[in-house]
């Protein structure tokens, strides 16, 4: 098999891989670049137009790995974790967007056939719900995609581990934190620990910043809520992709779990979900998830009770905190009486981690990809 890296080697994010084999053409990944402000197509034949890929695989549903699934010739056929994508769709039909459409769905263990290249997904443990690591066989040759991956989470790495082969020809390997300041990465269960005693001693209303897409950190701040007697709200945004996911993904059907509504335009959709108005949240503790856009929202609860004993907590990637509309967010949120708590673990693998999976499939060749630091890689193999 051949592998070409399309985009994606010495960068975060905007991941295309193309993996070869006899008349066999797939790519792993379609990824926007992070940052980018418009989308420019890349340069690669049979994408866009006059298909001449046989499928294409994405290992979960961030941006830089997605992204690029809207604009490629939808008869390619496109995998997805079945999760995945009902998360996907949910959040393409609140923004009102075309989604995408999968032919199959990726299942833990389950291969499925291309022309000559057999492609069985892991699943694994990242901040995207539902993501896999992608293991692409033929003609005896084993190639492994490690898409994004973590061991702090609440799945087991061990068990992966376990799951993964023993021997591959190339590893596709990410290392998004090894230019990154590295400290130990929290478990996300640790994370839920910390919550939990913040929000005890918070004697106001409680807010966090998160992504509504973050599934992980919506159950560790939903179980951190729950555990010190606050009800946890939801903005329709977010309690239309946790009812998506449903079962015991924490949703508006949860006793202790409501929606509310930042924008009266889309009062319809409300209708679907138990809500909380400002009037009741002013008399009952809560978490609140917001977004940096729910300033008005907040300026508007701020009426009718008082923010004094309250917490802003923020709960992503601290490069956002420049953003403007993120910085100012903050900052006005500080002018309210909140305090500014960080609680944050990474979604990504860090050195030990990456150690223990290349020590565990002992392959032949590494090829680095989503990291700025790919030289960590050749002076780990020395
Ligand atoms: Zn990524
Ligand atoms: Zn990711």
């Amino acid at each position: 098999m051949n592998v070409i890296i399309h985009r994606g080697q010495n960068q975060i994010g905007g991941n295309i891989i193309e993996v070869t084999a006899e008349n066999t053409r797939i790519l792993l990944d379609v990824g926007l670049e992070l940052d980018q402000k418009e989308v420019t197509l890349p340069e690669i034949d049979g994408l866009f137009d006059n298909p001449s890929f046989d499928a294409v695989f994405i290992s979960h549903y961030h941006g830089d790995h997605l992204g690029l699934a809207y604009y490629i010739d939808n008869r390619i056929p496109l995998y997805i974790g079945e999760a995945s994508y009902r998360i996907v769709k949910a959040a393409d039909d609140y923004k009102g967007l075309e989604s995408i459409t999968p032919s199959g769905f990726l299942r833990h263990l389950q291969p499925i056939v291309v022309g000559n290249i057999t492609v069985t997904p892991f699943l694994c443990d990242h901040s995207a719900f539902d993501s896999y690591m992608l293991l692409c066989e033929a003609d005896g040759e084993k190639i492994l995609y490690t898409g994004d991956f973590r061991s702090n989470g609440r799945k087991s790495f061990d068990r992966l581990l376990g799951a993964l082969p023993d021997k591959v020809d190339k590893l596709i390997c990410e290392g998004t934190t090894l230019s990154r300041k590295t400290q130990l990465p929290l478990k996300e269960s640790d994370l839920e620990e910390q919550a939990v005693i913040e929000f005890r001693r918070a004697t106001g209303p409680i807010f966090v910043l998160q992504s509504s897409t973050n599934i992980d950190r919506i159950v560790t701040m939903y179980r951190a809520a729950k555990r010190s007697g606050r009800v946890f709200l939801q903005e329709v945004y977010m309690a239309d992709v946790t009812s998506a996911i449903g079962g015991r993904i924490p949703n508006p059907s949860f006793d202790d779990v409501y929606a509310f509504l930042t924008d009266p335009q889309r009062h319809d959709a409300l209708v679907k979900y138990r809500r909380m108005g400002k009037e009741r949240m002013a008399k009952t503790p809560f978490v609140m998830c917001v977004r940096s856009s729910m300033l008005r929202y907040l300026k508007g609860l701020a009426k009718l009770m008082s923010f004094e004993g309250g917490l802003l907590v923020y709960s992503m990637w601290s490069g956002y905190q420049q953003q403007p509309a993120m910085s100012r967010f903050i900052a006005e949120c500080e002018e309210m009486g909140l305090k500014v708590v960080s609680l944050h673990t990474s979604g990504h693998a860090d050195p030990d981690t990456i150690r223990a999976l290349i020590e565990k499939v002992q392959p032949t060749e590494i090829i680095p990809i989503h990291t700025e630091n790919a030289g960590w890689f050749a002076e780990e193999s020395k």
